[in-house]
């Protein structure tokens, strides 16, 4: 099973369900059998009803993990088959205290699944002020490295932005976020939703994931996209 956590910076309602959803279905229109879960992080505890002798943070992060893999392995498809891909969206904004047992429980997944089957999509604002007109990077910065902070690193940052950025903006994310320019996608302000799987695959997403999970998609039914 792969496992593809999309996390989200700076602000909410961003368009992480919009990204979670087409990395969904770029994958599945090269083949794969993909399912997902959508994250709210909120957690409901009564304290009343735990012995004096539980501790509550280890079992919630195991909790969560077992949660993740036992619902990742139902099958979504009408031919019952077991999915190959998870694609997991963290509500909330990375930082957000709430969000905190989650993300804890993800930076112990990594481990346990082992690096060949999870990455992460860290998507991030990138805001144009009228002022000056320039994409300005450092909330996105900000964000990358308080994700790191708490152990995850972004495999692609998705920025999302009002207009398309230039390659030195992307060079600019890439040198201080730590990744490579081609890790750096661009999801400007489109006229329908439905335009946002065709942004991420002309950007070499589908090829970038099948590299870094090994996924069985022959090159063949990539070009077929
Ligand atoms: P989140 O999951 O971060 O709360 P959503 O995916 O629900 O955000 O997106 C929030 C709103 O932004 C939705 O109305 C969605 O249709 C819109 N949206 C997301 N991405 C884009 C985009 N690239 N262009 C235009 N609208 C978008």
């Amino acid at each position: 099973m792969k496992y593809i956590l999309v996390t989200g910076g700076v602000i909410s309602g961003i368009g992480k369900g919009i990204i979670a959803s087409s990395v969904g279905t770029i994958l599945k229109s090269c083949g794969l059998h993909v399912t997902a879960i959508k994250i709210d992080p909120y957690i409901n505890i009564d304290a009343g009803t735990f012995s004096p002798y539980e501790h509550v943070v280890p079992h919630i992060t195991d909790a969560i993990q077992d949660w993740v893999m036992k619902q990742a392995k139902i099958s979504v498809d009408d031919d019952g088959v077991e999915p190959q891909v998870c694609v997991i969206e963290l509500g909330g904004t990375v930082g957000d205290i709430e969000s905190m047992p989650f993300i804890e429980a993800f930076r112990q997944f990594q481990f346990k699944v082992k690096r060949e089957n999870f990455c992460n999509i860290h998507v991030s604002l990138i805001p144009q002020p009228n002022t000056t007109g320039e994409h300005k990077t450092k909330p996105t910065q900000n964000s990358v490295r308080e994700l790191r902070g708490l152990g995850l690193s972004a495999d692609l940052i998705m920025c999302r932005c009002s207009a398309a950025l230039d390659a030195s903006v992307k060079e600019k994310i890439s040198m201080f976020c730590h990744v490579e320019p081609t890790q750096v996608i661009c999801v400007q302000d489109v006229s329908s939703v439905y335009k946002v799987p065709l942004l991420l695959e002309a950007q070499g997403v589908v090829d970038y994931l099948c590299q870094r999970l090994n996924l069985p998609v022959e090159m063949r039914a990539r070009k077929m996209l």
